[in-house]
């Protein structure tokens, strides 16, 4: 684990975050600065920098993202009225935390604008 990494820190427990999902491989929180009424990011616990780090065999822990935002939409009453899922890499990607996590994006009428 990166000491220098925030998320591995809250995925460690050492950094204090909101969390509203965790099991033994994911932990999932609401972002510290939200661009809608949910803004939730959930991460695979072990420290994988981005989405260009994953490769052949994580197709489980890919996939485990995905369908653990897909539950919180539920829970947060987004499933019928729609939500966004983002993954951002890299430079141009706009990535900020270099610790590979996915956006659940909801809660108002989003624009159609991804730039
Ligand atoms: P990205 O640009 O995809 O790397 O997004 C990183 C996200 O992490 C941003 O939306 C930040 O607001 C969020 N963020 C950064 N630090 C924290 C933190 N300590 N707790 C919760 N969210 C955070």
């Amino acid at each position: 684990m990166p000491d220098e990494c925030i998320f591995c820190r809250i995925a460690a427990g050492e950094a204090p975050a909101d969390v509203v999902y965790e099991d033994e491989n994911f932990i999932a929180f609401r972002d510290i600065l939200p661009q809608a009424p949910t803004h939730i990011l959930v991460i695979p616990r072990m420290h994988i920098a981005s989405s260009a780090e994953l490769g052949r065999g994580q197709e489980q822990l890919a996939g485990g993202l995905i369908i653990i935002a897909k539950s919180l939409a539920e829970k947060e009453g987004m499933a019928h009225r729609g939500y966004r899922l983002v993954i951002n890499c890299g430079s141009e990607g706009a990535q900020q935390v270099p610790h590979l996590h996915l956006h659940l994006i909801g809660g108002r009428q989003l624009s159609g604008a991804l730039g």
